[in-house]
């Protein structure tokens, strides 16, 4: 088994003590492999692929928190929409509007987070300041979805600044569209390589794959 128990073990008490929520990203891991941080007190799963995470659900213990990090399809959305506890990649009101329908049919609320593109890479999801407005301007007419806070992907960069300027726009975007309606509380971003910083510039919530599962398969 390629979990690192000693790295989860430093890592999560750093972040307790620093009131930041580790979701382990455990795509392409096998179950065992999160049972072993799930024996550790861990609850925090956060997966990328729709049937992946479906399958590992249904095999892992019902207290688990699930949070759905990858690009969501809106027909995919009704197979998590029973569980699911946090969506990260919202990217566009009619993912949102299509969560809020399958709440409904779940009788549920779903948490849901707005994707920023913050990084300069192209190839990124997200949407920008103007897009991130009207969502958020409309998502108060839907009852099934509240929309918590903001998720961002700095670039892949082995510049520091780069991705230190990328997240301090993620937060100064947080700051500016926060209200006492919807205070935006959870600011989602920094992974394994970038969390330090991410910390530093205000993320509440970390998402941190290989540095506790080992590298994935390339
Ligand atoms: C895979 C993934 C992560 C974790 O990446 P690591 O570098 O392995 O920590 C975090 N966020 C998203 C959106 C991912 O797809």
């Amino acid at each position: 088994m390629a979990v690192n128990i000693e790295q989860y073990k430093s890592v999560s008490s750093e972040l307790s003590s620093n009131q930041v929520t580790l979701v382990a990203v455990s795509k392409t891991k096998p179950v065992e492999d999160i049972r072993a941080l799930y024996d550790l007190g861990q609850r925090d799963f956060g997966e990328n692929y729709v049937q992946e995470l479906v399958d590992k659900q249904a095999v892992l213990p019902a207290d688990i928190r699930w949070h759905f990090i990858g690009h969501l399809q809106r027909n995919k959305v009704k197979y998590i929409a029973p569980f699911v506890h946090l969506i990260h990649g919202v990217d566009s009101f009619r993912l949102l509007e299509e969560i809020d329908r399958q709440a409904a049919r779940c009788n549920r609320m779903i948490d849901c987070l707005l994707q920023v593109h913050i990084a300069r890479e192209e190839t990124k999801f997200g949407m920008d300041e103007q897009e991130l407005t009207e969502a958020l301007t409309k998502s108060s007419s839907l009852k099934q979805v509240r929309v918590q806070g903001l998720m961002g992907m700095a670039s892949f960069s082995s510049d520091d600044n780069i991705v230190r300027d990328e997240f301090q726009m993620l937060r100064m975007l947080r700051d500016k569209l926060m209200s006492p309606e919807n205070p935006l509380s959870i600011l989602s971003m920094g992974m394994s390589g970038d969390y330090r910083m991410a910390i530093e510039e205000g993320s509440t919530m970390v998402r941190i794959g290989s540095l506790l599962f080992g590298a994935r398969g390339s």
